[in-house]
């Protein structure tokens, strides 16, 4: 079966956050679940340094006069499509974001393409020499893809069995929504632009088109693909996921044990395993060396890798700071983001350089000695598609603090006396989402610090917490062969 990937990120290439591990992951576990996976990629300056062979195979012009080219190269051994127009993808800032933290003015042009070269791909037989049967998207720079396999600027080759196309949420409050004027860039019919189509109070919303045109649709947990269906969580398009619930399923994301594992990594000070869980205290005073912090190992360490975003619910760790730090705890927050939540972690690590240190940036090397080196990780999101790093700090014994949301409910267990009593406890799960919520978990970490048997016994406990990413290929898997009858049956009928 072969399946093309859609993304705007790819872990390691690019990434901006969770969709980079999935994007960069997924490919090779489906592989080894039997399915041979392309990716395609916009034709980011990362992305083209890191894609091997780049030669051009076909040429793309856009509905709006752009000449695109598609050129076709290999990643780790796979097929990969880039799409090579400079004046989109060749300049400053991040891939969405420029220099200055704002929108590049032409996101909709930019991602329009993506999912008119998938599309093509899929449908108008771009590469004479490979063909694939599903094309999964991923996240609203993907999402006008199934809208073009719907309409296409191209007919199909009259032979050629029709393409299925998932679409998959990484985070709903994301849509790409842009004003009414751009759809004459799209290129697709004036049909399109209606509430049922993709519509969105008189914008134009990416995220719509694939909600609307995949023939499935999934997220990346259960608990997810159920909040979203509802008002609180479904950011405007709970009504229509509703309406399409039976093609909606959630498939938890995985963890990929050759990046996080803190037996064999190499970013950290001394790697360990679930039998050698007390080398962790190596870890913990080497970061705390390394980020000037006092070193005590009997400190209880907090650690924050995140986008600073009010989705991330970090003003409960602003509010909770003074508390934290009177029972004697330390944090350590690395990320970036809203500068307001920037300047308030930056004025806390310069009123107690010893107990709060934060690293503004994105850095993957020592976000692994964040999770080795802390005792706790806090997640305490208002709402989490799925949630990665709980998973990455289960793996390295950092119990995750989190907000019994989405993912993160779908992943932790509390430590609650009865799951303490049996063995499932990993972490601590809250549950009113304030500062009483949050307070009374942090209260039961320091509390459950304060005995040191039973919280090496919930270490190794979440320490043995697998979350394979073979498990979700083989449901994904199991969703493109399902769309592979869906496909077929429309043909014929
Ligand atoms: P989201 O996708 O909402 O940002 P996830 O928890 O799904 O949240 O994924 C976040 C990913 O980005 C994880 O791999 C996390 O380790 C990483 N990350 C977030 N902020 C940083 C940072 N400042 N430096 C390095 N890695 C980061």
């Amino acid at each position: 079966m072969q399946v093309l990937q859609v993304s705007a990120e790819i872990y390691p290439l690019l990434k901006t956050g969770g969709l980079a591990d999935v994007t960069g992951a997924l490919p090779d576990a489906l592989g080894a679940a039997g399915a041979e996976v392309r990716v395609l990629l916009p034709g980011f300056r990362a992305i083209r340094d890191g894609i091997s062979g780049l030669r051009p195979l076909a040429e793309w012009v856009t509905p709006w006069g752009t000449r695109a080219h598609v050129l076709s190269g290999t990643w780790r051994n796979r097929g990969a499509y880039v799409i090579d127009a400079p004046a989109l993808y060749d300049r400053g800032g991040g891939p969405y974001l420029d220099e200055h933290g704002k929108l590049h003015a032409d996101n909709h042009r930019r991602f329009a393409l993506l999912g008119q070269v998938a599309a093509a791909l899929g449908s108008a037989g771009l590469d004479p020499g490979w063909r694939p049967q599903v094309v999964h998207a991923h996240d609203w720079h993907a999402a006008l893809t199934p809208a073009y396999l719907h309409h296409p600027r191209r007919p199909h080759p009259r032979a050629a069995t029709p393409v299925g196309c998932v679409f998959t949420v990484h985070n709903l409050a994301f849509q790409g929504v842009f004003p009414s004027a751009t759809f004459a860039d799209l290129g697709l019919p004036k049909s399109v632009f209606h509430i049922d189509g993709i519509e969105f109070h008189g914008q134009v919303s990416f995220i719509k088109a694939g909600l609307q045109y995949a023939d499935r649709i999934t997220t990346v947990s259960p608990t997810y693909a159920h909040e979203i269906q509802m008002h609180e969580q479904g950011c405007g398009l709970d009504g229509l996921l509703r309406k399409r619930r039976n093609l909606l399923s959630g498939i938890l994301n995985g963890v990929d044990r050759a990046v996080w594992d803190p037996a064999t990594d190499r970013a950290i000070a001394r790697p360990y395993g679930e039998d050698r869980v007390s080398r962790k205290a190596v870890n913990k005073a080497a970061l705390q060396r390394e980020l000037g912090l006092a070193t005590r190992t009997d400190a209880l360490l907090f650690g924050i890798v995140s986008r600073l975003t009010e989705q991330k619910g970090l003003h409960l760790v602003l509010a909770a700071l003074p508390e934290l730090l009177e029972r004697g705890g330390q944090l350590v927050v690395l990320g970036n983001g809203d500068a307001s939540l920037e300047a308030a972690f930056r004025s806390a690590a310069q009123r107690h350089p010893s107990a709060v240190a934060l690293r503004i940036g994105h850095d993957e090397a020592l976000s692994h000695r964040v999770f080795a080196g802390t005792d706790v990780t806090l997640v305490p999101s208002r709402f989490e598609p799925c949630g990665l790093t709980q998973m990455y700090a289960l793996a390295y014994g950092s119990l995750p603090l989190v907000h019994r949301v989405g993912g993160l409910a779908d992943t932790v267990v509390d430590a609650a006396l009865e799951n303490l009593a049996d063995d499932t406890a990993t972490g601590f799960v809250f549950d009113r989402f304030d500062g009483a919520g949050f307070g009374a978990a942090l209260r039961r970490a320091f509390a459950l610090h304060a005995r040191r048997l039973e919280w090496r016994r919930v270490q190794r406990s979440a320490m043995r917490q697998r979350f394979g990413w073979g498990a979700a290929a083989a449901r994904y898997v199991a969703l493109y062969r399902s769309l592979l009858h869906t496909a077929h049956d429309r043909a014929t009928a």
